[in-house]
């Protein structure tokens, strides 16, 4: 049983909600453990990240309920880097590290918003051509990484995020499977614990959760670990998709995910 969530957003940035009343939702579903995981601040676009003034208060906050509900609930202060944010990562318990924005030729494409940006940044910046963008996505996700080694790589191909509803790439291509698994097999020689995202189905993007299945196998070969994350931006998404999780990597020969205590990260079975 998944009791327990690394990756969420309260107010402080894009969610819905406070950390008490995301420790009261996760209270309400039996979890031993939330984490936080507030996206730190992103000098580019003005609508990514917490603003820098923010960010005082968003750790007084979680270390106000992470005191409050001692002995109740294990609580753990987090930050979600940007690759090209400066990183936190003194005095937070565990850092997610992600690839959300491209930069190119002056303009910010914030490739986790809408299809139409991830297309226009396809159309403006890249000349039209998708597996050029993904190329280069997959490349930030690589250096990321390599510099910044974050505990949780957070949504590995989040820039398939809006396959389901609108075709942008060509997801079941070779060439595209290539460039994903280069990057993974190039991440994964660094330690991190690559996340199994379902964000993208409370938000209505996907039926299915982030990475898509042939990185899951490419992942269980590997031996690479794994977590389950809500990427929750309110309180009914805290444990979404969990079970169905479960099952799917189970159906992919997982046995266990990583999961975070106030020991460090443990092994817990997924059933
Ligand atoms: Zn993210
Ligand atoms: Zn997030």
């Amino acid at each position: 049983m998944v009791r327990s969530n690394l990756h969420t957003h309260t107010i402080y940035c894009d969610g819905e909600n406070t950390p008490e009343e995301m420790v009261l939702a996760a209270l309400s579903k039996g979890f031993r453990s939330l984490g936080f995981s507030e996206h730190a601040p992103i000098v580019l676009p003005e609508e990514c990240g917490m603003i820098t003034t923010d960010l005082t208060q968003y750790v007084k906050d979680v270390k106000e309920v992470k005191e409050k509900y001692k002995g109740r609930i294990d609580i753990f202060l987090g930050i979600e880097n940007d690759a090209f944010c400066t990183q936190l990562k003194d005095g937070f318990d565990y850092t997610i590290g992600s690839v959300h924005v491209m930069s190119e030729n002056g303009s910010v494409y914030c490739l986790d918003d809408k299809a139409e940006i991830t297309q226009a940044c396809i159309d403006e910046a890249f000349g039209g051509d998708a597996m050029a963008l993904a190329k280069r996505y997959y490349r930030e996700v690589m250096r990321n990484v390599e510099e910044n080694r974050p505990d949780i790589v957070g949504h590995f191909d989040v820039i398939t995020k809006f396959q389901d509803s609108t075709y942008i790439f060509d997801t079941e291509s070779k060439q595209y499977r290539n460039i994903a698994l280069e990057a993974l097999d190039y991440a994964a020689e660094f330690g991190g614990i690559f996340e199994v995202n379902t964000g993208a189905i409370s938000r209505g993007y996907r039926k299915t959760p982030y990475p898509g299945s042939f990185i899951l196998q490419r992942l269980k070969e590997l031996g690479a670990p794994i977590t389950i994350s809500a990427d929750a931006h309110s309180t009914d998404a805290i444990d979404c998709f969990f079970p169905e999780t479960v099952e799917l990597l189970i159906a992919h020969g997982f046995t266990h995910i990583a999961e975070l205590t106030p020991h460090g990260f443990t092994e817990t079975a997924l059933r």
